[in-house]
């Protein structure tokens, strides 16, 4: 660590999609004149959204979704500490950490002038009955390969299958927000609604293509009025059309996952669905520690402005799912705040005029969700904020793009050029105007 180094310290803490990329932002903005320090429990990037396709495809995702943090952050001279960040203080600019890489760690402080907040949330799996016992996910390693093994080693005996999400506690961080003339950062009950839709699709070609059933065996629950309604009313009901055409079961306005039993998942609206399999995402936590502080709101997701800024502390930073306006959860929304962290900070550092740096988010649902057998669906939608765009195709070009995405992000280091999206839209979408939901 370069002690007594008097240039400005940025400290960002976490560091999967929204810290890497933020640190990189800053990097790549900023250039050689500020310190830049990221901490995070774990020295890997986990590639959450490819997981649940490694697990009908029988492919141990621990050994293909993870990237090496500490050469990638190197080679930017970006310091990377391993630490579990346990506090901080906007007032005295101090974050608290315990160095984790053996137990028994003691309690350590460092300074920041510039704090980027990308923890993101708590997958809130512990507060569901039942799940530690009867529930399954793909939302990480461990669970998704427990699924892995139970589907392709003989335990799956052919019975029901219910996909769903439990009730999100959206805060009131993004109130009055305005991200495109008119509109609005809505509420939501769940925080992200791609993946339950993705894993019915796929567990659907899985089961057809072990001619165990098909779409009839599986039903699709939400706590809300409509099932991933971010990606707009438009999109969704094209999507929800195809599906029950394909005879797919949907339960609406669950509420809530009361509990998860041998038999089933019982729903808070009373509703009891039948079923073996039960793959679950939960409420999205923030972190204890952030609950309470000045930079929080109602539920303890960072407050900022569509500048990534926190208003009563604008030293303050947070990207990915941890800052209040991201809504979904959603990495690609992630990634659009990186760039905005990046050229905050490079303006205040006076390496960005405020023409090029105050460019405020207009968030994108961008979503591209295996089906299986080399086919996925993609949404390229803002509607929902009030915009104008409400995109969904499907097909082997939008799968091909999911998983040449991957490589391309570790093969760039997570560099992932701005025209990367841009292509997607390209190559994705069928431009003939029927084609569009
Ligand atoms: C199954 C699934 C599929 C998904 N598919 C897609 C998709 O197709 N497209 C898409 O855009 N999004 C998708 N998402 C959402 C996406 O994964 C998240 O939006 C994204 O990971 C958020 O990135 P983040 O960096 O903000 O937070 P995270 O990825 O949660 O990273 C937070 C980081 O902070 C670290 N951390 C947390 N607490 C501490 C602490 N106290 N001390 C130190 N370190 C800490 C963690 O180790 C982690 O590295 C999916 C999510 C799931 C669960």
């Amino acid at each position: 660590m370069a002690v007594g180094n008097s240039q400005p310290h940025v400290v960002v803490l976490g560091g999967n999609f929204a810290g890497l990329g933020s640190a990189q932002k800053v990097r790549e903005y900023a250039g050689g004149g500020v310190r830049i320090t990221v901490i995070d429990r774990k020295d890997y990037l986990l590639f959450v959204p490819n997981i649940p396709a490694d697990i009908f495809e029988d492919k141990d995702p621990a050994l293909r979704q993870r990237m090496d943090l500490r050469p990638t952050l190197a080679a930017d001279d970006i310091e990377f500490i391993q630490g579990e960040v346990v506090a901080l203080d906007p007032d005295a600019r101090t974050v608290d950490f315990i160095p984790n890489e053996r137990p028994g760690g003691e309690r350590q402080r460092i300074s920041y002038d510039y704090l980027v907040v990308t923890l993101g949330n708590r997958l809130a799996f512990d507060r569901i009955e039942g799940f530690d016992r009867y529930g399954s996910t793909v939302a990480d390693l461990y669970h998704g390969n427990k699924l892995r093994r139970y589907l392709h080693e003989g335990g799956y005996r052919g019975g029901p299958i219910a996909i769903g999400s439990a009730r999100f506690n959206q805060g009131d961080g993004a109130v009055g927000l305005q991200p495109y003339p008119g509109g609005k950062i809505p509420g939501a009950v769940a925080a992200c609604e791609g993946p339950p839709v993705e894993v019915m699709l796929s567990m659907a070609t899985w089961l057809g293509k072990r001619k165990l059933g098909g779409p009839e065996k599986i039903t699709v629950f939400t706590p809300a009025a409509m099932i991933a309604e971010d990606a707009g009313e438009t999109v969704v009901n094209k999507l929800l059309g195809i599906a029950s055409g394909m005879g797919f079961h949907y339960v609406n306005n669950g509420q809530d996952i009361r509990r998860i039993t041998k038999e089933g998942v019982e729903l808070a609206s009373g509703k009891t669905i039948e079923a073996e399999v039960k793959i679950v995402f939960p409420d999205w936590v923030p972190h204890d520690f952030l609950k309470g502080l000045p930079i929080s709101d109602s539920r303890g997701f960072v407050k900022t402005s569509l500048l990534m800024r926190n208003d009563k502390y604008p030293n303050v930073f947070a990207a990915g799912d941890a800052a209040a306006v991201t809504m979904p959860k959603l990495g690609a929304i992630g990634h659009q705040e990186c760039e905005i962290v990046g050229r905050q900070i490079a303006k205040d550092l006076g390496k960005m005029s405020a023409a090029d740096a105050d460019k405020p988010l207009q968030p994108i649902v961008y979503c591209i969700g295996d089906m299986g057998d080399g086919k996925a669906f993609y949404i390229r939608s803002n509607t929902w904020y009030g915009g104008d765009t409400a995109v969904l195709t499907m097909g082997r070009m939008p799968y091909f793009l999911k998983m040449r995405y991957r490589d391309l992000f570790f093969s760039l280091h997570g560099k992932v050029p701005g025209w990367g999206l841009g292509l997607a839209e390209l190559l994705a979408e069928d431009h003939r105007p029927s084609s569009r939901a």
